[in-house]
């Protein structure tokens, strides 16, 4: 327990992000409600194309409100869809946005609403938690810019857990270890604070208890629902701390070599904490505890089988990643330096970039 008792040297800052979290199994049947309190009436809703129709059927009950529907939404936000987006709000008149879909509709909206006054409105069917923060990523000639601005923070974000019973089964899993990330690089994130940390560790225990259940039985509303609140902490994190070296792992994978973003994340994921557990034992302690693993050594295989036990992808040669790639992610990853606990080793990196190609277990130090 040593990790949550009273320190008396605690040095912290802490900076709440507005919004407002509608959370209940039907709660779309609010969304006229809360876009009013929002103010919109004449709103853009967003979609990928797949989820087009379910987009209209759950927003039909907006009825006259609807200006519009842009259901072009694709991965990483590419910068002509954007354009277009945008566009259509302008011809449209829109003066807000419901983005009903995963991370890539969300992204959307955030582009949009980048350069408009007008708010956001999300209903999230992923786990991926783009919801829940200011960051935006818009992808140019193959480059993806990210950055933060309040502006893109949905106002208002309604989770139906109702609305992810349709996430396949594989995607299921493999967004809910995208999320689980999250909240472990919350934990030993530079600027951690209590508040984020307790956010980080229940949701860890609710995607460790939740996931297997998802996975063994798609249609179990209380284990969506439990899976969607551990979303919602992981997406709050996120939106409240500094990631490191995983998430800038993954950003580096995905853009150089086009991998499904989720599935990365999955697959990485056990070898970032074996490269930074031995560097951040105190705070990842809370995530051994949250998911009933003996010690922090344990973690990382705790995390492989996790992943393995859910069906998600171990191996970055099963996502279509060259083996010749492994010497340049490397590279580019160990380029710039950022915050991590563990100094970015260039070496090390290589190899551990190498094991999560090979999809090895890590072994416990
Ligand atoms: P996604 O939004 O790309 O969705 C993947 C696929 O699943 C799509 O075809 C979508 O239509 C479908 N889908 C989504 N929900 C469904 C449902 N309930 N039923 C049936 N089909 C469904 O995937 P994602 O992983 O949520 O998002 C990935 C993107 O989000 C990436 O571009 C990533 O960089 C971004 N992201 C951004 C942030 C942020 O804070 N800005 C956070 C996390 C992810």
């Amino acid at each position: 327990m040593s990790s949550v008792t009273a320190h008396p040297g605690r040095t912290f800052s802490y900076e709440p992000l507005p919004g407002r979290v509608v959370f209940a199994a039907g709660a779309r049947g609010r969304l006229p409600e809360e876009a009013d309190r929002l103010g919109m009436g004449r709103i853009l809703v967003l979609s990928t194309p797949e989820q087009r129709e379910a987009a209209e059927a759950v927003c039909a009950s907006l009825g006259g409100r609807i200006a519009g529907i842009f259901p072009g939404a694709t991965m990483h936000v590419p910068i002509e869809v954007a354009h277009e987006a945008r566009a259509r709000a302008a011809e449209l008149g829109a003066d807000g946005f419901v983005a009903f879909g995963g991370g890539s509709t969300i992204g959307l909206a955030k582009a949009i609403a980048l350069i408009s006054p007008h708010p956001i409105l999300a209903l999230p069917t992923t786990y991926a938690g783009s919801e829940m923060t200011p960051i935006y990523g818009i992808t140019e000639a193959g480059i993806k810019t990210t950055g933060r601005d309040l502006r893109v923070l949905p106002r208002t974000v309604i989770y139906d857990p109702e609305l992810t019973l349709s996430l396949p089964v594989a995607l299921s899993a493999a967004s809910g270890l995208n999320a689980l990330a999250h909240a472990l690089e919350a934990l030993y994130a530079p600027d951690a604070n209590p508040i984020v940390s307790l956010m980080a560790e229940e949701s860890i225990a609710a995607f460790g208890r939740s996931l297997p259940r998802v996975v063994r039985d798609p249609a179990d509303l209380g284990a969506r629902s439990d899976a969607l609140y551990a979303a919602w902490l992981a997406g709050s994190v996120l939106g409240s701390v500094g990631m490191g070296l995983h998430h800038k792992l993954c950003h580096t994978l995905g853009g150089t070599f086009d991998l499904p973003h989720a599935q990365t994340h999955a697959v990485v994921l056990p070898h970032a904490i074996a490269y930074n557990a031995p560097f951040a034992g105190e705070a990842l302690a809370r995530a051994a505890r949250a998911l009933g693993v003996a010690n922090v050594a344990a973690l990382p295989g705790a995390l492989y089988d996790l992943a393995a036990a859910v069906g998600a992808p171990v191996s970055l040669a099963s996502l279509g990643m060259p083996e010749s790639g492994i010497e340049r992610a490397a590279d580019l990853a160990t380029r710039n330096a950022y915050p991590n606990p563990r100094p970015l080793e260039r070496h090390a990196i290589g190899a551990l970039i190498r094991d999560a190609f090979d999809g090895k277990r890590p072994a416990a130090d």
